[in-house]
């Protein structure tokens, strides 16, 4: 049997990830997620595909994260009428993450259509809409970990936790005929061992091929207790000169994570009790699917759950829903900690307390996740002098504070750990889900230290791939 990957999307790059995968009697994707980029990129990137929708027999998500999720609408526009496969947490939090990816797509494009129209040019239509996101769920199957479904006449599908987000998995496709059979594991999102909540990545066993992500390829996260010091000595400081705290957050599972940190700071008196804010639906949402599912959280937070006690720390949160009394935040004087999305601050909620707070030297943006290139996050990263947030120049005056360490993906020594762990009858890895030097760095790890071959994929690069023999 001969199998073919096609790496279409976040090949030496980050987000937009899909993949697919073809036997000569099946053909399935795993993850089908948006690109994130420029506008005009990321419309012309988001609205094809380098596969005809039609031909495929399921979609399988590794979790609920927009840039592995969230194409899925434009895919059943297009005419793919097969399954998507996911465990059940995965499932209820695209019940949300799917429609407010809708929701985001008709607010930016009445913002482009506005600017058109001033300009003569004809409008637009949105990539997909709220209402076709919900569509979209009706096409959601499940399956728990640790199960195998056929999905056709000659592919399996298990999946293993990836300790990324709650419910991502790891997933295992088993390709088998009479007389031959291959194992493909897709870590992408893969997670880190011993953090907080969430239960630790799994190594499946006899794996013959591994693709992989590399977003931390080249990179050591700081140690978490550091980390945690780090924002507390952060929040104290803004706090004694009068400031806010701005966390620009993912509103799935790093809101929860930084929430949780924040509680356990207070609890043990490092930080004063002062008033958190996390601004937007969404998040409050996915919260609740959270606590819906906590069957999936690792045995120390379950038990807290058991005993009622509070793991996510909600008892000093104010949860914001609506916009009036979001705004309501910018009129506090006193020192507060506002998270809200988007983690890239290229939308939502953020770019207003950023547009109010981040000329304002006793204010501090505390970066806690990734930030891809051409994002306004990066550019704050970067600690550019003037940023633009809603087409106007803003002078970035606030301090700003980068922590690594509470991010969901391994790091590079993470990464190598695991492809150890699998080297067993290991004949090849693909590197993907990172940018070059990323992936680069994470390859020549490899090289040296295990002795494997590795390999980085150009985007809609097909690798040809023999089957091993049954004895
Ligand atoms: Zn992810
Ligand atoms: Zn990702």
């Amino acid at each position: 049997m001969t199998v073919a990957i096609k790496f279409c999307g976040a090949a030496r790059n980050v987000t937009g990830s899909v993949h697919q995968i073809s036997t000569n009697k099946s053909n399935v994707i795993l993850d089908c997620g948006l690109f994130h980029g420029p506008r005009d990129e990321y419309y012309r990137v988001n609205s094809s595909f380098s596969f005809n929708p039609q031909n495929l027999d399921a979609c399988i998500l590794s979790h609920a994260h927009i840039d592995h999720c969230g194409n899925i609408p434009t895919l059943i526009k297009k005419g793919f009428r097969a399954h998507i496969y996911c465990t059940p947490t995965t499932r209820d939090l695209c019940h949300y993450m799917l429609p407010d990816s809708g929701f985001v797509q008709e607010e930016d494009i009445k913002y482009v259509n506005k600017v058109n129209k001033r300009r003569g040019l004809p409008p637009r239509t949105p990539l997909y809409t709220k209402k076709e996101a919900e569509r979209a769920l009706r096409y959601f199957r499940t399956l728990d970990y640790h199960h195998t479904l056929a999905l056709t006449k000659d592919v399996s599908l298990t999946f293993y936790q990836a300790g990324h987000i709650l419910g991502s998995a790891v997933t295992v496709l088993d390709l088998a005929d009479q007389n031959s059979l291959m194992r493909i594991a897709y870590a992408v999102d893969l997670g880190r061992t011993g953090m907080p909540l969430l239960r630790n990545p799994e190594v499946p066993e006899d794996i013959d091929y591994l693709i992989i992500e590399s977003t931390y390829g080249a990179r050591k996260h700081e140690d978490i207790r550091e980390a945690e010091l780090k924002l507390a000595q952060t929040i104290n400081k803004t706090v004694r000169r009068g400031g806010k705290i701005i966390i620009p957050s993912f509103a799935l599972e790093r809101t929860q994570l930084i929430v949780f940190f924040i509680s356990e700071l207070i609890k043990r008196k490092m930080i004063k009790k002062l008033p958190i804010y996390v601004d937007g639906p969404l998040a409050v949402n996915l919260t609740k699917v959270f606590r819906a599912n906590a069957r999936d959280f690792d045995q120390i937070t379950q038990a807290a759950f058991l005993r009622e006690e509070d793991p996510l720390g909600y008892d000093n949160i104010t949860y914001v829903h609506d916009v009036q009394q979001s705004k309501k935040l910018n009129d506090i004087s006193k020192p507060v900690i506002i998270i809200s999305a988007s983690g890239m601050c290229e939308n939502g909620r953020i770019l207003h307390h950023l547009k109010n707070n981040i000329e304002n030297p006793k204010n501090t943006i505390v970066v806690i996740g990734y930030m891809a290139k051409d994002t306004l996050g990066r550019r704050i990263v970067e600690k550019n002098k003037t940023v633009r947030i809603f087409g106007r120049p803003y002078e970035l005056r606030s301090e700003v504070v980068v922590i690594n360490a509470f991010s969901s993906h391994a790091d590079k020594d993470g990464l190598l750990d695991y492809c150890r762990k699998s080297k067993n009858g290991l004949k090849q890895i693909f590197i993907v889900h990172g940018e070059l030097t990323q992936a680069e760095a994470f390859r020549d790890n490899i090289a040296r230290r295990l002795n494997i071959k590795a390999r980085i994929p150009a985007k809609d690069e097909i690798v040809y791939l023999k089957a091993r023999k049954i004895d």
